[in-house]
């Protein structure tokens, strides 16, 4: 994936915030509540070192659009749900291919792997994304009960 193409994106810059009051905040654009509650406590569990500033939850078509824009490379033997862009650390989620809590736990440990190794490698980003998966499964009970 390469950078340098500007796309208009909304940035949410919230000055005074320190810690974990801060370190909660990035914006969930396009979800559902309810996909949006169980996107923030499977991130909120897993513990991840750094946090994306926005994730996207788009159709699929707009999903093939933005990573064509993006230039996205899919490593044969890859399926692409998710991805992410670096340089904005923006996730893009293709919302007419996810699959339930486990499904979107999994692959969204993948994506913070890469934000957290800083790294478009897919080899960083599963071994970034294994100590994440440890700590959801650590916590041990479904995000949502219904
Ligand atoms: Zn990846």
């Amino acid at each position: 994936m390469r950078a340098g193409i500007c796309v208009p994106l909304v940035f949410v810059l919230i000055p005074g915030l320190a810690g974990a009051q801060a370190a909660i905040d990035y914006a969930v654009i396009g979800a559902t509540a309810a996909q949006e509650t169980l996107l923030r406590t499977l991130i909120q569990r897993m513990q991840p070192e750094v946090l994306p500033l926005r994730a996207i939850f788009v159709p699929h078509w707009k999903y093939v659009a933005d990573a064509r824009i993006f230039r996205v490379h899919v490593p044969t033997g890859y399926t692409s749900y998710m991805f992410t862009h670096l340089p904005t650390r923006t996730v893009f989620i293709d919302n007419d291919r996810i699959q339930g809590e486990q499904f979107l736990g999994y692959w969204i440990a993948h994506e913070l792997g890469h934000l957290a190794a800083n790294s478009v490698s897919e080899e960083d980003a599963e071994k970034a994304a294994s100590a994440l998966r440890k700590r959801l499964k650590a916590a041990n009970s479904p995000a949502l009960t219904n």
